[in-house]
């Protein structure tokens, strides 16, 4: 991979503004996913593609990444990114709103990144336990989302995103078919081992 050319994407979006996976956070992950050494990975949130390209990097020969992302803008700087990079065989993009493409998936997956709306946590994490394969994890960023969601106190209109991560974190931790582990790391990190 051209690295020289992923740190240019890296600053270019951060540059934009768009909130592209930590990174405190991509090294977390990056050690699990060297552990796990996908095959298939499924990304809810595209952006301009960067946590796609570097988790392409851990995948095993021939494996690939679908990644689902809704904004027609990013979705066409995320190719561009994809293709400058080199990996335009191993990421496959989605185009449109991951509630509606999610249930029309019928793969399974080693590895589950949710990185999208955080208002849709809970339903991405349906969708994530009916297609991910036993010994597989669900990793879900941004799951503290600035300390809100452990703190008392945030915003009217950060309510629903609260409440739902609140949700996302409550069903983890009950599902006894999940080993759960909830890290402080970037915006909060969680990472569910899927036991069976
Ligand atoms: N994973 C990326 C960052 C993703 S930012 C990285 O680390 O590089 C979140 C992205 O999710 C945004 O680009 C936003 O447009 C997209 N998104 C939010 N809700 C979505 C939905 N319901 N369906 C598809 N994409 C969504
Ligand atoms: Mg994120």
């Amino acid at each position: 991979m051209n690295q020289l050319e992923l740190e240019k994407i890296k600053n270019e979006a951060l540059e934009d503004h768009i909130p592209i996976i930590m990174d405190d956070t991509l090294e977390v992950v990056g050690k699990v996913l060297e552990q796990i050494k996908p095959n298939q990975i499924l990304e809810i949130g595209t952006a301009v593609g960067y946590s796609a390209i570097c988790f392409s990097s851990y995948l095993v020969d021939n494996g690939k990444i679908d990644t689902i992302e809704r904004d027609a803008l990013r979705v066409a700087q995320a190719k561009e990114n994809i293709r400058k990079v080199g990996v335009e065989d191993k990421i496959h993009i989605y185009e449109g709103d991951a509630v509606e493409i999610l249930p029309t998936l019928q793969e399974k997956y080693d590895v589950v990144f949710i990185d999208a709306a955080k208002g849709k946590y809970p339903f991405f994490l349906k969708e994530a336990l009916r297609m991910t394969k036993k010994g597989g994890v669900i990793i879900a960023d941004n799951i503290l989302y600035k300390g809100y969601v452990l703190g008392d106190y945030h915003k009217h209109k950060q309510r629903t995103a609260v409440r739902n991560l609140r949700q996302y974190l409550a069903q983890v931790s009950q599902d006894s078919n999940l080993e759960t582990e909830i890290l402080e790391v970037g915006d909060g990190l969680a990472i569910s081992k899927v036991l069976n």
